[in-house]
Order: structure tokens, then sequence, then C-alpha cells
């Protein structure tokens, strides 16, 4: 699909999200769920397939319970530098308000990723450090994009049940920090970019680099 809707929906002269294009196209697997508080709340599961980030938006954001199916409306591909991103995008532009990166690491796809995408059932390995084990996203039944990479399909996110399932507790109320800069969305907003430096394990901020 590439990167063509990503980069009409934004203007990267206002916000400090990358345009992307930059890292070369590998073959990489890495993972990422960003926790976005735009004019909802929700969570970005992304993948890295074929070069760039696939992604949807999981409202509730992820369960460790394999009988709660959480919907995962797929989003528009991102590209890859788009895993590192932490900051505040500007109110008034496309997904204004503060993203923080909630969990990160690699996947492992059972059978052939882009087969699986295609058909609608995806069946993965998460190795993050928040979650792990097997999980599946199934596309639901009914409209069906018109494949422009901007289609908005309802699939469902599921744990499979295995040793990292569990069906008590909320894992998004039990982790509701950064696993990159330790900060939570409300202290993204005070101190947004580069002044954050009070934990001491601060990263280079990409929110401030632009
Ligand atoms: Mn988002």
């Amino acid at each position: 699909m590439g990167l063509r809707v990503y980069r009409q929906k934004r203007d990267f002269t206002a916000t400090p999200e990358p345009a992307g294009g930059k890292r070369p196209r590998g073959k990489g697997h890495s993972y990422v769920i960003q926790k976005h508080a735009a004019t909802r709340l929700h969570y970005d599961f992304r993948l890295e397939h074929d070069g760039v980030l696939v992604s949807w938006a999981v409202p509730k954001g992820p369960s460790l319970d394999p009988g709660e199916k959480r919907l995962a409306v797929h989003v528009e591909d991102h590209p890859l530098e788009y895993g590192g991103f932490e900051g505040v995008i500007p109110t008034g532009h496309y997904g204004g308000g503060p993203v923080l990166l909630w969990d990160r690491g690699t996947w492992t796809p059972h059978g052939d990723p882009s087969e699986g995408l295609a058909k609608g059932k995806l069946s993965f390995d998460l190795d993050g450090e928040r979650l792990q084990g097997r999980w599946a996203l199934v596309r639901m039944h009914g409209r069906r994009g018109n494949g422009d990479g901007d289609d908005h399909d309802n699939w469902l996110l599921m744990k499979s049940d295995d040793e990292a399932a569990r069906t008590k507790g909320d894992v998004t109320k039990e982790h509701v920090e950064s696993v990159k800069s330790g900060r939570s969305l409300d202290e993204l907003l005070q101190r947004p970019g580069k002044s954050w430096e009070s934990n001491g394990a601060a990263e280079p901020d990409v929110a401030g680099s632009r």
C-alpha cells in the first residue's frame, strides 16, 4: 500500500511525526503499540511488513484474556520511523494529541503474512516488553475496503490461549506509562520535547527534533 495516504493526511511542517522513507525497506519484523489521546483515546497496533508499519487503531487496547475480542480498525500504513515516535501532535492537525510508546518488540508471523493480510486472518507471536505469546488479528465480515490504503476495515485483535494469557486484570491499566521515556500522557503534554530530563533515562526525543 505504501505511504501515500499517510503523507496526504499530514502537514510535516506542523507535526513532529516523521515523513518517513529514510530507512531502507528491509525484512524486519518490529512491532509497536502507541497509546494515542486523539479525539478519542486508542492504542495504535503496528506490525512491520514489507518496509512499512501495517496499522490498526484499537479503541480499548489489547487484552490478555482470550475471551475478550478487541475491535481493531485497519488504518493507513505508517513509515518504519514512526515506530520510535513519541510526542505531541498539535491541536487541529490530523490525530492531534499526545502519543506515547506503550510497547515495542518483534513479531513472528505464523505462515505467510502477505497471504494472511489479504485473507483477513493473521496469526503471530509477539515478543514485546509488555505483550508476549500468540495473538490473532481477524477481519470481520461485512464492509470491505477498496484497497487504497485507507479502508478502515474492522478487524478483531485476540489473545490466543497460552501461558501468556490471563483472564484477570487489565494490562492497559497496569501499565499506563511509556516504555521509552517512562512518561504518562499527561507528562508528555506538560513537558513535550527535549526539555524532559528528570528521570535520567530519557532518550533523544523524536518529537523535539523538528
Ligand atoms: Mn492513532
